[in-house]
C-alpha cells in the first residue's frame, strides 16, 4: 500500500531503496534498533546513515539475514517515509 501524504492529499513516490545483508541475526537487530531510534528521534537522515553504513552490500553465502529499506517521498512537502523489511534467511 502506497504512504499517503495527508496535508498535500498526494500518494509519496518511491525514491531509492537500500539492502543490507548481515551473517548473525544478532548485527540485523542492532543495526534495526539503532536505525529505529534515529527515526524516533526524527532524524531520518541519520537513519538512513545507520542502515547504509551496517552489514555488506552484497549478498554472499555467509549472509543469512537481510534488512531492506524503501524509501518514498511526498512531491508536494519533500516529506519522506520508509518501510522495511527484515528477512531471516
Ligand atoms: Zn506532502
Amino acid at each position: 500500500m502506497a504512504p499517503f501524504c495527508e496535508s498535500c492529499g498526494v500518494y509519496m513516490k518511491k525514491q531509492g531503496s537500500q539492502t543490507r545483508y548481515f551473517v548473525r541475526y544478532e548485527d540485523l537487530a542492532e543495526c534495526f534498533a539503532a536505525f529505529k531510534a534515529e527515526m524516533e528521534a526524527g532524524q531520518f537522515r541519520r537513519a538512513m546513515e545507520v542502515h547504509a553504513d551496517a552489514g555488506s552490500r552484497k549478498l554472499d553465502a555467509s549472509s543469512g539475514y537481510s534488512l531492506r529499506a524503501e524509501i518514498k517521498q511526498c512531491k508536494g512537502c519533500g516529506k519522506q517515509w520508509s518501510s522495511w523489511s527484515r528477512c531471516n534467511g
